[in-house]
């Protein structure tokens, strides 16, 4: 069982695949599957993407660093959001970013951060790696390194990593276990190759699950065999 985890969500966990904007349904979803990995007492770290509003490659009128400061702001948005809906549910949470200053969030700073994770509130943190150019896979591995760790959970459409698109081969066969570098060599698209090269540098694990799927966040959590491992 992983005592510390850094779950990374897209934005659309928050509007449904495709939608935009915040949905009832995917967010009680997302409750859902988040309090009974609080009720372990498992600490729990999320950063979270803004596909829901805007990513900056979206926006090909605008210079890539300006549009990126957009997706970033969309960061920060949801994850407001995400402290808000939490808390709302009952569950101490914090909104982290230094990217913006707003009288939700709180400041990036290491020793408040590991205050929170070790009282168990639910550390959001916003505004990716507070660089244009960057995705916010990225900034999971930054920010589990940060934080110390034990994983990254990278909660996806599907469950796990496949030798060929299973979209267009029947005979994709889904991979249990894989290294980084091969992930890299062989353009594992799950998570972008940044993200795994700084996991593999600093030897954080990661586990690629679907999260649409009731229950893979808790048994992934609990050291379950599901999706795929990502390794040094
Ligand atoms: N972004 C950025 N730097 C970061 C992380 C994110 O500039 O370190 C911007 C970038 O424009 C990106 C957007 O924020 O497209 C939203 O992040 P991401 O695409 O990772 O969101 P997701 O697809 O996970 O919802």
């Amino acid at each position: 069982m992983y005592k510390r985890v850094l779950l990374k969500l897209s934005g659309e966990v928050l509007s449904g695949e495709g939608g935009r904007g915040f949905d009832e349904a995917s967010v009680d979803y997302l409750l859902e599957e988040i309090l009974p990995v609080i009720r372990t007492g498992t600490q729990l770290a999320i950063v979270i993407g803004a596909g829901n509003i805007v990513r900056g490659r979206e926006l090909r009128n605008l210079r890539n660093s300006r549009a990126d400061e957009l997706g970033m702001l969309g960061t920060v948005m949801n994850a407001v959001y995400l402290k808000e809906v939490l808390s709302g549910a009952g569950v101490k949470a914090v909104a982290v970013s230094s990217i913006v200053k707003l009288p939700s969030l709180d400041d990036h700073k290491y020793d408040r951060i590991e205050k929170s994770l070790e009282s168990g509130e639910v550390v959001v943190f916003g505004g990716g790696t507070y660089l244009p150019f960057f995705t916010t896979d990225t900034a999971a591995a930054v920010r589990a390194i940060e934080i110390g760790s034990d994983v990254i959970i990278k909660g996806t459409k599907v469950d796990g990593v496949y030798d060929k698109d299973p979209k267009k081969n029947d005979d994709a066969a889904k991979i249990d276990r894989i290294t980084f570098a091969s992930a890299i060599e062989n353009n594992i698209e799950v998570m972008d190759r940044e993200a795994f090269s700084i996991c593999q540098r600093y030897a954080v694990p990661v586990i690629v699950i679907d999260f649409f799927k009731k229950g893979n966040l808790l048994n992934a959590i609990m050291g379950e065999k599901i999706g795929t491992l990502v390794i040094p």
